[in-house]
């Protein structure tokens, strides 16, 4: 059965929101806890502030490679995730950042990888299905897959460190880029132009 996933170009303007920070994350996740049991690192970032105040400071440590302040939650020997009680997240409203940003109709938009995925997780990303009825959904949707592909094609011609190692942190690095691949391909520049417009449009933090 499939699950609606709403109107693509909708879709896509609420996730690059919530991408920046700005948004809720509003995923209908009905009645899946495939992100809360999926022995899942959970970054907690230092502007996670309500996060904090509800997580046992105990649960947390560094996280390796990133500034003071940024630190992992880990999970329970059955791969959830401590703050997952009775069937659902207890810190709901409280939940850090990562959580409200994690949206897995992104693995589907960008038709990834997801091997590295729980069966759970795997299972509802194949159930995803985007409508198309907006003039600019289809479109968008073709740059989203565009920009997916030129990551993978060219992912050894980018700047050492520049692209993410996760399939899901590509698939949102494709959705942050995928403006630069509304033009039709003939009015690219070369590869090596165009990958310089894409690191300084578009820096990672
Ligand atoms: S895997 Fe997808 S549908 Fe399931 S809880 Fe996570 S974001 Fe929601
Ligand atoms: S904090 Fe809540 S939403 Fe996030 S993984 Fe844990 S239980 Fe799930």
């Amino acid at each position: 059965m499939q699950i609606d996933a709403g109107e693509f170009s909708h879709w896509l303007d609420d996730f690059v929101t919530t991408m920046k920070g700005k948004g809720q994350g509003n995923v209908p996740c009905g009645d899946c806890t495939g992100c809360c049991t999926s022995s899942k690192f959970i970054l907690i970032r230092p502007n996670d502030i309500g996060a904090r105040e509800v997580i046992p400071h105990d649960l947390l440590f560094s996280a390796p490679g990133l500034p003071a302040g940024y630190q992992l939650m880990g999970y329970d020997e059955q791969g959830h995730c401590p703050m997952f009680k009775h069937g659902q997240c207890s810190i709901y409203m409280e939940r850090p950042e990562t959580c409200r940003q994690y949206d897995c109709r992104v693995m589907a938009a960008t038709q990834a990888n997801t091997e590295v995925e729980s069966t759970i997780i795997q299972q509802r990303i194949k159930t995803w299905e985007f409508r198309y009825q907006e003039n600019d959904s289809q479109l968008k949707a073709n740059a989203v897959l565009k920009a997916m592909t030129f990551i993978k094609q060219h992912e050894l011609l980018f700047p050492m460190n520049y692209l993410p190692s996760m399939e899901s942190q590509r698939a949102a690095l494709a959705i942050r880029i995928h403006s630069l691949f509304l033009q039709p391909r003939n009015t690219w520049p070369s590869v090596s132009e165009f990958i310089k417009n894409i690191v300084s449009q578009y820096p990672t933090s």
